[in-house]
């Protein structure tokens, strides 16, 4: 059988909540949560379109690899679609740009976009979408494939109003990206549905059912991208954010061996995100896990060499 190429996962932006930029956060870098998975071919598959996607923005159309775009939306907050009105690749007649996304409380994706252009926004007129733009709308659950290649599938995770975690998968690399969740305990039920869901079958059938379905949608991938934007200490549980524990005991779990720890913390500076990894680290040594902090512009191969 002929081998795929492994995929490179490639952080564009990496800051959760908003963007920031200080003296002190050079390191890790402050745009928001953008990240790109190439697999080789000829599209660019990209997940949120935060201020991290100014990274990828005004490539030239002319390289076919540039020409059709994927952008998955975790969900609509800021963080995760900020720059995606400043796509200058919108403006350009031959890009063919699809954009996957649930609906935000039965409002479409696309009208939610058009909202990111409302009068007032910008301070030029609307500019012109030349590109071809489809809009792609996802069920929790859902699972699809991209040019018949790349296999995405979906989980509705603990965080509020309806935020999808991704799985990538292509060939015999693999990756689960998941921006913003917080466990569920003691009746945070965050999502869109959640909380009818608890009521339907009870409180505590619903979170083992919710934490059961998040270890096997995650059993299996190479590395898992996940939200660490608090610590133990100043965790709050309805903000809908995780910890490094909580990561590291989710990859034990679903038996995954590289974790990155992602969302930082617009708070936190260069000194406390790489004391947050040496900590991570020590948890992790005895599950042979190994924990990387997300960095802006860093690459890293899905498949060992
Ligand atoms: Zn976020
Ligand atoms: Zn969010």
């Amino acid at each position: 059988m002929k081998k795929t190429h492994p995929a490179i996962l490639k952080f564009h932006g990496v800051r959760g909540s908003r963007p920031i930029h200080h003296t002190e956060m050079t390191a890790y870098g402050g745009n928001s949560t953008c990240l790109e998975i190439d697999t080789g071919m000829d599209l660019t598959l990209v997940i949120d379109g935060g201020t991290g996607l100014q990274h990828l923005s005004g490539r030239s159309a002319d390289h076919p690899k540039h020409k059709k775009i994927h952008i998955l939306v975790t969900h609509t907050h800021w963080d995760h679609v900020l720059f995606l009105p400043f796509l200058k690749q919108l403006t350009h007649p031959h890009c063919d740009i699809h954009i996957h996304a649930p609906e935000v409380d039965g409002i479409p994706f696309s009208d939610l976009f058009e909202m990111l252009f409302a009068h007032g926004r910008l301070p030029i007129p609307r500019p012109a979408i030349k590109a071809k733009l489809t809009f792609h709308k996802l069920i929790p659950g859902q699972n699809f494939l991209i040019e018949g290649k790349i296999r995405i599938d979906t989980f509705q995770v603990n965080h509020q109003h309806t935020t999808l975690g991704y799985k990538i998968s292509h060939g015999e690399s693999s990756v689960a990206v998941i921006t913003d969740a917080s466990v569920i305990s003691n009746g945070n039920h965050l999502g869109k549905g959640m909380p009818e869901r608890a009521t339907e079958i009870g409180k505590e059938a619903f979170e083992k059912e919710y934490g059961d379905g998040l270890i096997a949608f995650l059993r299996g991938v190479h590395s898992l991208v996940f939200d660490t934007h608090f610590n133990a200490k100043n965790i709050k549980p309805d903000w809908g954010h995780a910890t490094p524990e909580i990561a590291i005991d989710i990859c034990a779990r679903a038996g995954i061996k590289r974790l990155f720890m992602f969302h930082h913390a617009p708070e936190d500076n260069d000194c406390k995100v790489a004391l947050k990894q040496m900590h991570a680290r020590s948890l992790a040594l005895k599950f042979g896990i190994e924990v990387i902090n997300a960095r802006e512009e860093d690459q890293w191969p899905l498949i060992s060499a």
